[in-house]
């Protein structure tokens, strides 16, 4: 998980909230209630998501536009009763991957305080206070540890080192420590480490994790 800067509020959003708001909180019937919910999927919420993760699930930094649509999440769960109002809430919602929001993980989850929440949220937090992203160049491992309770239950839920998404890390990762090894001398391979560490590469911050233990 990476730091992600939240642009400007996307405009259907400034015009539309309040009565979209309205209608939801309103509805009295199943279908209603749907009609009026559907309506956090309009094209232009979804795009400017898109565009504010590059592409990619707000925490697992899995690449999510090249292979699927990508879900809109509501960090605060919209199913639940005391969070619906916050539906069409800009500063709710973020872009997931089909798996960090299934029901297996995120899903209707919403930690409090109490239970070790809220979960680490890459626009309101600063993920290098809750995570090590830590490679292990001997088991060839790329894993993400929680440093405080906040990172540690945000990891477990969200499954942050599931065993496909760890392997599938673990390579691409592994890849860039062999390239570490001649930025120094070459060229193209200075120019690839740096793009590994842009906001929209993969796993950006296992890159930034290496570059920081690169001499200066
Ligand atoms: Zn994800």
């Amino acid at each position: 998980m990476i730091r992600v800067a939240r642009t400007g509020k996307p405009i259907v959003i400034e015009k539309k909230q309040a009565a979209w708001t309205q209608a939801l909180l309103g509805a009295t019937t199943h279908k209603e209630k749907q009609r009026a919910e559907g309506k956090y999927r309009h094209r232009a919420i979804k795009d400017a998501l898109v565009s504010m993760f590059h592409g990619k699930c707000a925490y697992c930094e899995s690449k999510i536009s090249h292979i699927d649509y990508g879900h809109i999440e509501h960090f605060r769960p919209k199913s639940k009763p005391e969070f619906r109002h916050l539906t069409f809430e800009w500063n709710n919602l973020l872009l997931s991957c089909p798996v960090c929001n299934d029901a297996g993980h995120k899903g209707d989850h919403f930690p409090e305080a109490v239970d070790g929440g809220p979960l680490v949220n890459p626009c309101d937090d600063l993920p290098d206070d809750h995570f090590e992203f830590v490679v292990d160049q001997t088991a060839w491992l790329a894993t993400v540890v929680g440093k405080t309770s906040r990172g540690e239950m945000t990891e477990k839920l969200l499954g942050l080192n599931r065993p496909e998404l760890r392997a599938y890390r673990s390579k691409l990762v592994m890849k860039l420590c062999v390239l570490s090894r001649y930025v120094e001398t070459d060229a193209d391979a200075k120019m690839l480490f740096e793009e590994a560490c842009r906001d929209d590469a993969e796993y950006a911050a296992f890159a930034r994790k290496l570059a920081s233990n690169m001499p200066a």
